[in-house]
């Protein structure tokens, strides 16, 4: 299996229950390094542009207005098979249909407030990964 790298947010709902610690302890215990962290506070355009493929779908404007609604912690998982490895720690899209002790079944409310966003392949890893760090700001995790 290849080392891959993903974008990982922990939205703002979950930031305001503090638990992010939380989070970063399940990256931690399936083998997922932090490479890279940033607390952000994104504005309109960024989330707007951060979520651009979404800008059709019906619930653009209130994900926007929700992922504006407080600061987000984003960063950046290594490990082997990340992009899959981190979604399956995030569960389903909607909490409800999220598999017991996944991050979503225990700190999400709602399809709307659901916790964590995770890159959905290789492709935009990279593209998600360019959109928040720039190259140098990713850490080597050789030691
Ligand atoms: N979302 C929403 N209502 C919906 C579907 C999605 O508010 O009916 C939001 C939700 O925050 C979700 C995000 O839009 O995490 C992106 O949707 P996607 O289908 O890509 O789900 P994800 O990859 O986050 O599981």
């Amino acid at each position: 299996m290849a080392v891959e790298r993903t974008i990982s947010i922990i939205k703002p709902d979950a930031v305001a229950k503090n638990v992010i610690g939380e989070i970063y302890s399940r990256f931690e215990k399936a083998g997922l390094r932090i490479v890279a962290a940033r607390m952000i506070q994104l504005s309109r355009e960024q989330a707007e542009g951060f979520y651009a493929v979404h800008k059709e779908r019906p619930f653009f404007n209130d994900l926007v207005s929700f992922m504006i609604s407080g600061p987000v912690m984003v960063q950046v998982l290594e490990g082997e098979d990340a992009v899959a490895k981190n979604r399956e720690l995030m569960g389903a899209t909607n909490p409800k249909d999220a598999a017991p002790g996944t991050i979503r079944a225990d700190f999400a409310d709602s399809i709307d407030e659901n916790a964590v966003h995770g890159s959905d392949g290789a492709d935009t890893a990279a593209q998600e990964i360019a959109f928040f760090f720039k190259p140098e700001e990713l850490c080597q995790r050789t030691r």
